[in-house]
């Protein structure tokens, strides 16, 4: 299968003059797996379904292989879309289901044969062909609507939240599923999420979505490892976001203060106000009398909680901020790995390559995560 990029040029929707989609640019390259990520309301959905026609753009062009697609109806456009409820027919089996699509594309039966036949293998329900959407699975369910969309053979894959019904465990395999069946079939998929990891796991490139327009595009270790704004870096992961004021920055390096503390960072900066980022898991605990490595940052601080997360403990450190830093730590040596208990005074130390110097977004950083299921806490 070839084709399948998408350009999309100024697109701008507003719903009773509430804007949804403030000016959107971007290029899909053919076949890949490109995610919109976003908080709820964002127009992350609002765009998925102006490239599907379900909705038209107030302005802007809507480009499928260098066509514009903008005023043709949704099944003119070589494009189909899967929903968070798989919306099958109720009372068909499961081939019936998959076949439906084709009736109206006039497919002979030999050829309906053979195509509804792979698309159920593809998904891995070519043995639940005779069965009725209500004796299968929520996951199972979420196949077949896949296996009906691909059937069409359409150039694009819109998948709007398709795993937000599952259960966490579910999800996570499917997630997996689906990023080898792109690969297999080979054309684009356009996937929306407001889910950071599921993004992360999937994507051949992220769009970060904040208030209708786009903050960053980039691979997804780019994205989480260099983000471009305090936006992107506090919706991606947990993330330390503080003030800081650069001093002076030469040859790719530059020097900060922030916390009350000079901090080196391995990227040019413009010299003034910003803010830093420092990732939880790129800092690590020492006790104040032991040795500092050259060349690395140090900030000191107390303990205040230490949070045991099973694969790592999260230790919250009172470093003078109004938040505290979080640090991640791997629990290679089991339950035990951090020594520190609340009141224990410490130096969260990092290279300089774990400091980021950005500028501050417009839009407000999401709070930091929480844990959601925390083990067990010790304060
Ligand atoms: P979610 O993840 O919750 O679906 P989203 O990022 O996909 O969010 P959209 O569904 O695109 O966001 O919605 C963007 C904004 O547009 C929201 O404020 C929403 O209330 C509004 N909106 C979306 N569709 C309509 C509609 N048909 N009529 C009125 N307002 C709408």
């Amino acid at each position: 299968m070839t084709g399948g990029a998408i350009r999309l040029e100024r697109l701008v929707k507003s719903f009773d003059g509430v804007p949804a989609v403030t000016g959107i640019d971007l290029d899909i390259p053919a076949g890949q797996f490109y995610s919109l990520l976003g908080a709820s309301g964002c127009g992350k959905t609002t765009t998925l379904r102006m490239i599907a026609g379900f909705e038209k753009p107030d302005s802007g062009r809507i480009e499928l292989d260098g066509r514009d697609v903008v005023n043709d109806p949704p099944h003119k456009r070589p494009v189909n879309t899967v929903f968070q409820t798989y919306a099958l027919f109720p009372f068909m089996s499961v081939w019936d289901n998959v076949a439906f699509g084709l009736k109206y594309q006039k497919t002979s039966k030999d050829e309906t044969k053979k195509r509804v036949g792979e698309a159920l293998d593809l998904v891995r329900m070519g043995e639940f062909a005779n069965r009725r959407p209500v004796q299968l699975s929520g996951g199972q369910q979420q196949r077949v609507a896949l296996a009906r969309a691909l059937v069409l053979r359409p150039r694009v894959l819109l998948l709007d939240e398709p795993l937000g019904a599952l259960d966490a465990k579910l999800r996570k395999q499917l997630q997996l599923e689906l990023r080898v069946l792109q690969r297999e079939v080979g054309i684009t998929f356009v996937y929306v999420t407001h889910d950071q990891e599921e993004a992360l796991t999937m994507s051949d490139q992220i769009a970060v979505i904040a208030d209708g327009r786009v903050e960053q595009v980039g691979p997804p270790q780019e994205i989480y490892s260099a983000p471009a704004t305090t936006f992107v870096a506090g919706f991606l992961g947990a993330a330390n976001i503080f003030d800081a004021e650069v001093l002076e920055s030469s040859g790719g390096s530059a020097v900060c203060t922030a916390l009350g503390t000079r901090l080196g960072a391995a990227a040019a900066a413009q010299p003034g106000a910003a803010a830093i980022v420092i990732r939880p898991e790129r800092i690590f605990l020492q006790g104040p009398d032991e040795p500092i490595s050259p060349g690395h940052n140090v900030i000191n601080g107390v303990v205040t909680q230490v949070v045991y997360l099973g694969n790592c403990t999260q230790v919250h450190v009172d470093v003078g901020a109004a938040t505290p830093l979080l640090v991640e730590v791997p629990n290679h040596a089991g339950p035990a790995s951090v020594p520190h208990r609340s009141g224990a005074r410490v130096n969260c130390v990092c290279s300089h390559d774990a400091v980021r110097v950005l500028q501050r977004s417009a839009v407000p950083v999401p709070e930091p995560a929480q844990p959601a299921d925390v083990l067990s806490a010790s304060s």
